[in-house]
């Protein structure tokens, strides 16, 4: 199936691995040219190689999405950047790494803060700063990694539960205010997908419990419906069909990613 997305162009954030890299790689795949985003920038230029394989120009800009100066330079480096770059996004893929684990009485306040902004503030000054630009254009998407934690709240992930409770209440009302303008704002929110993330968070559950990280992988692969952790590019796909031309009667929502474990009936 054609997406429609040949020749768009995409920032996206937090790609040299784990899921935003699955999401670039699968725009890529779509002829879709690529900004994108991380701290590390070894991993980064690697992982644009990789992404260049597909014939896409990808531009990497190294830098913390989660700072006004790491966004505005991800937002400077749109291909076509002009007087008004930013508003050259045709997709954004907002995504940052996850705030740490752990009982919510060991965070102060400062982690909170941290949390916030990294997990909620970063996405919606993004969207701040390229909405109008697709507004004007007619034609715009914007897909939020945040995880089922908006679903189904982890005890353990307290600080996530928060944050991306805040960012899918701020995405609800803006998505219908933009909906009119061929603008979609949907939020993806992954079960449990086999990252680095992933790999950190077992560690961290080990060393609180006391037993081997293995053990907590088998543990948590077992409490799946489909017995089995999502590959990133499950996810990857997903987000490319959000941004596809079929998928621009979809607006809004929290898509859960998690093979079926959430156990509501909706
Ligand atoms: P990952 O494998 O650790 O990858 C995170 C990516 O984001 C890396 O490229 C990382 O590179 C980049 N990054 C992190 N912080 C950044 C920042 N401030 N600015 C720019 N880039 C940044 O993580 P993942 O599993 O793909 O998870 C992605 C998001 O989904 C996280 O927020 C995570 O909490 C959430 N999530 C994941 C799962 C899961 O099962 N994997 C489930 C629910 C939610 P640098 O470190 O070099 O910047």
């Amino acid at each position: 199936m054609d997406l429609g997305l040949r020749g768009k162009t995409a920032l996206v954030c937090g790609a040299s691995k784990g899921l935003g890299y699955a999401c670039a790689e699968a725009l890529a795949r779509e002829g879709v040219n690529l900004v994108v985003v991380a701290r590390g920038e070894d991993a980064l230029a690697a992982a644009a190689g990789r992404l260049r394989a597909s014939g896409a120009t990808v531009v990497p800009v190294a830098a913390d999405i989660a700072t006004p100066v790491g966004r505005e330079r991800a937002l400077a480096a749109a291909p076509q950047a002009g007087a008004s770059s930013a508003a050259q996004f045709d997709i954004v893929v907002t995504n940052a790494g996850g705030p740490p684990a752990g009982n919510f009485r060991e965070f102060t306040a400062a982690d909170w803060l941290d949390a916030i902004n990294t997990n909620m503030l970063s996405a919606i000054e993004l969207i701040r700063l390229t909405v109008d630009g697709m507004i004007e254009r007619r034609w715009g998407r914007i897909v939020n990694i945040t995880s089922t934690a908006v679903k189904a709240p982890s005890a353990y992930l307290p600080l996530s539960n928060g944050a991306r409770c805040g960012l899918s209440g701020f995405v609800a009302g803006v998505a219908r205010e933009v909906a009119p303008y061929g603008v979609t704002i949907n939020n993806l929110l992954p079960g449990v997908f086999d990252t680095d993330r992933l790999a950190g968070n077992f560690a961290a559950v080990a060393g609180r419990d006391g037993v081997s990280a293995a053990e907590i992988r088998e543990r948590r692969r077992t409490q799946t419906a489909p017995q089995r952790f999502g590959h990133p590019d499950e996810l990857g796909a997903w987000c490319a069909f959000i941004c596809s031309a079929q998928a621009s009667y979809l607006n809004a929502q929290n898509i859960l990613l998690d093979g079926g474990t959430y156990p509501g009936t909706f």
